[in-house]
């Protein structure tokens, strides 16, 4: 009987006895330890796939679980190996499952590796060639195919790669001069242009990350033109406000911050030219008539 209470009997001596355990004269796990002196200990064990018992041919599910004598029975590099042996629930036999996924005695292994294309996939490797089913005209007709495309296709194309590199790789010290010749030159118009362009910016204050347009001949013509065309029509404008007389309807219609200044000098003007014509009218009439005007006038 496993020491499950603490009950201290009379003649219990804690330094001669030590545990209540060695007292008694058991082992702390009890009955699982009953054959620990041939280092196994009996323990719950559960299938962890499903087997068909090698004894009785039954299928036993995956998760039944057997009171399995575990057994240390070697190692993987430091990992140890344990076994463990079941005794058959629907008959006497026995089998053994190791930790070391290869060995099992006494029953086999359902195999349920995973299949992918059972369940709606595609086989990744696909080792176990179909040799045996293979119409041998149509491998003919691929292998004369390959055979066409080789000789057609990439041969040429082979060929004319090595030839490109071939030419590349003939005379480098002077494509690598020609390079920098190019380069060189490039590089003159280009610290020119800099040295134009900050001109330029410092000359109108402007900001020195602005970019500046480029300086072509189409783009200068373009300004041009558009030079041009703004003149002609400055040109024309003026030329028409010239030919309009300076009435006071004008006045209004073309500048706007004058009207209300003017509008009053304007219609005075009016008045004085009205006038003007008026009298003009009446010297005319009184010569016409001699020398009466005055009297009349008043
Ligand atoms: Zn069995």
């Amino acid at each position: 009987m496993q020491g499950f209470n603490k009950y201290y009997p009379p003649d219990y001596d804690g330094e001669k006895h030590g545990s209540l355990n060695s007292y008694r004269g058991k082992h702390a796990l009890g009955d699982r330890a009953r054959k620990i002196d041939q280092g196994i200990l009996i323990t719950r064990f559960e299938l962890p796939f499903n087997i068909w018992c090698g004894t009785c041919n039954n299928h036993i599910g995956m998760g039944v679980r057997y009171n399995a004598e575990k057994k240390k029975i070697g190692n993987y590099y430091s990992t140890p190996i344990f076994s463990f042996r079941c005794k058959c629930h629907l008959c006497s036999g026995w089998f053994e499952i190791q930790t070391d996924p290869k060995a099992i005695s006494g029953a086999r292994q359902k195999d349920e590796e995973w299949n992918p294309e059972e369940n709606g996939g595609f086989a990744i490797h696909d080792t176990d060639g179909k040799a045996e089913n293979v119409d041998p005209l149509a491998a003919l007709e691929k292998s004369t195919d390959a055979q066409n495309h080789h000789k057609n296709v990439q041969v040429p194309r082979l060929e004319s790669l090595m030839d490109v590199s071939e030419q590349y790789n003939a005379d480098p010290y002077s494509l690598s001069r020609k390079v920098r010749k190019h380069f060189r030159q490039d590089k003159k118009v280009r610290v020119e242009k800099e040295k134009a362009d900050i001109q330029v910016r410092d000359r109108y204050a402007l900001p020195t990350t602005l970019k500046l347009a480029e300086e072509d001949e189409k783009a200068l013509q373009e300004a041009k033109d558009q030079w041009h065309k703004a003149r002609q029509e400055k040109l024309s404008l003026e030329n028409r406000r010239r030919k309009l007389p300076p009435t006071a309807t004008s006045i209004t219609s073309i500048s706007g911050s004058r009207t209300h200044a003017s509008s009053s000098s304007s219609s005075g003007v009016a008045s004085l030219r009205a006038k003007i014509l008026n009298n003009t009218a009446k010297q005319s009439a009184r010569h016409k008539l001699g020398g009466i005007g005055p009297q009349l006038e008043r």
